[in-house]
């Protein structure tokens, strides 16, 4: 579960994280819920348990936590729920259930473990206006009892649609660990500071208030200080923030990998988890952006199929206007952002105008492609140079050093080189390297529909023609896949069509 962990790196509180699993859901196009989660106020709510025994008990124990005017109707109470009855905190009537005892009720538990008593309890339960549930049993019920992690005032409740119940277990024992036990205290003792915050002028000023609180500050001073070193640094902060003083703006230039998740560094997961706003190539995917916060701003400033990129001065201008404010920018470039990134560009602008930052580096794609064929970038006595060069400059078809890359072992990742295939294949042979040549189509690297198709050089340009590539190739000149075996499965399929 540590790869669960990682990436949800719950870092900041004021993340909804109440919602956090919903949330992680509904961005992905086309998935809808069908379980809504809402938090109900129970505070003085009557809920009637149908059920008295270890079934009921079991629920009970979690209603206990919240202030319901807990009712339990049942013949042969389990032990605990003739305790909870003899301390006051619930009510037990000790026959079946009958209509006066749902009378105003809110929820209605079916908790016999009898389909036919809980059945009649969910029917009374709803004919009186109140949601009715059947412990374990779904499709009689209106909702269903989350999971809980609890960390009061913080609360977070995972639900699985009934699809895995232990599946929800496991992310609550992860979640367990994860929170801080410091979570609840933080939220309490900010709470009691809200009236205060509120005299912040601006919402963004109060927005920065609370974040810097929960990110970094409160944190730091519960460790240092207890309780008075959190109330201390509340008021520090908030006259910090009330004098208007800004905190500064900062822009990391991440490396996203070559697009699986699962290839991101931690540090990228954590900075691009703690930003506001989050500009990003067209490279980079959907699985990758959703890792940003909800109230994040995600702007896309890469090229969209055959549509407009946005112009490189205006990247850097929406870098330095952001960080300006004040804000936590992650600019998300696919690979890594030192290869083929423009990253230069953007870190001139931002010395420029005095902004801070730093580079997070990534994955780039020819180490995810050779990944994919299962093969090695260098290898004794056959190279022991790697070229990373691109068939495509400023200035159209990019010239190289042809004569070494003619020679036979020469290894190189040709990056945004389909289209210039004709022109490679042309030149290459031209200096004379062999027409059997080795070299490795690889599309989509590290992601679900990652292609590969192995060809020879004199092969290149109708292989190219023929393989329909449309998503980001990258040419490994001078490397086969391995062996079909080692490839995968889809990859190993369109092995087979090129041999044919
Ligand atoms: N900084 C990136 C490269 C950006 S240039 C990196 O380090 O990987 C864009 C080119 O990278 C694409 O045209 C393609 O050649 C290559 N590329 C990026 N992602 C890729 C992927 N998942 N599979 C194959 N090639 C990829």
């Amino acid at each position: 579960m540590r790869r669960l962990r990682d990436s949800w790196q719950i870092h900041t509180l004021q993340t909804a994280l109440t919602t956090l699993i919903l949330e992680q859901n509904s961005r992905r196009v086309g998935i809808t819920v069908k379980y809504y989660p809402i938090f109900l106020d129970l505070a003085g709510a009557r809920v009637v348990f149908s059920g008295a025994g270890e079934h009921a008990a079991a629920k009970v124990r979690l209603l206990l936590k919240t202030e319901a005017d807990i009712v339990v109707v049942g013949e042969n109470p389990a032990a605990p729920v003739r305790e909870w009855a003899s301390a006051g905190r619930v009510t037990l009537i000790e026959r079946s259930l009958e209509a006066r005892d749902v009378q105003d009720a809110r929820l209605v538990y079916g908790a016999n473990d009898d389909p036919a008593l809980d059945a009649a309890a969910v029917a009374l339960g709803r004919a009186a206006g109140a949601l009715a549930n059947i412990v374990d049993d779904l499709s009689g019920s209106d909702f269903l009892t989350p999971a809980i992690v609890d960390r009061d005032p913080v609360v977070v409740a995972i639900g699985t649609e009934g699809t895995a119940p232990v599946l929800a277990r496991t992310i609550k024992r992860d979640l367990e660990e994860t929170l801080p036990a410091s979570t609840g205290a933080l939220a309490r003792i900010a709470n009691g500071f809200r009236p205060i915050a509120a005299r912040l002028r601006t919402a963004s000023l109060r927005r920065t208030f609370w974040q810097r609180f929960f990110q970094s500050e409160g944190p730091k001073a519960l460790v240092a200080g207890g309780e008075t070193g959190v109330r201390e640094t509340l008021l520090d902060l908030f006259n910090d923030t009330n004098s208007g003083h800004q905190p500064s703006g900062e822009v990391a230039l991440i490396g996203t990998g070559p697009g699986d998740p699962e290839l991101l560094t931690l540090k990228a997961r954590r900075k691009l988890h703690e930003a506001d706003i989050v500009l990003h190539d067209n490279l980079v995917t959907d699985d990758i952006l959703e890792l940003a916060r909800r109230e994040a701003k995600v702007i896309n400033v890469g090229k969209k199929g055959f549509g407009k990129s946005t112009p490189q001065e205006r990247i850097n201008a929406l870098l330095v206007e952001y960080a300006s404010d004040g804000h936590k920018v992650a600019r998300l470039k696919s690979g890594d952002p030192a290869i083929f990134g423009r990253l230069d560009e953007e870190i001139e602008a931002l010395e420029e105008a005095d902004i801070e930052w730093e580079i997070v580096p990534g994955i780039t794609a020819a180490s995810a492609a050779a990944a994919g064929i299962g093969a090695s970038l260098t290898r004794r006595g056959r190279n022991s140079a790697l070229r990373i060069l691109t068939a495509h400059d400023v200035n159209g078809f990019a010239e190289q050093d042809w004569r070494t890359l003619a020679q036979t072992g020469s290894t190189a990742a040709i990056y945004m080189g389909v289209k210039a295939s004709t022109f490679l294949a042309g030149r290459l042979l031209m200096h004379g390297a062999s027409a059997e040549t080795p070299l490795t189509i690889v599309e989509n690297a590290s992601r679900a529909d990652q292609k590969v198709v192995a060809t020879t050089l004199a092969d290149l340009p109708r292989t190219v023609a023929d393989a329909h590539i449309t998503g980001p190739a990258i040419l490994l000149l001078g490397l086969s896949p391995r062996s079909a075996r080692q490839v995968l499965p889809h990859a190993a399929a369109s092995l087979k069509q090129q041999e044919a």
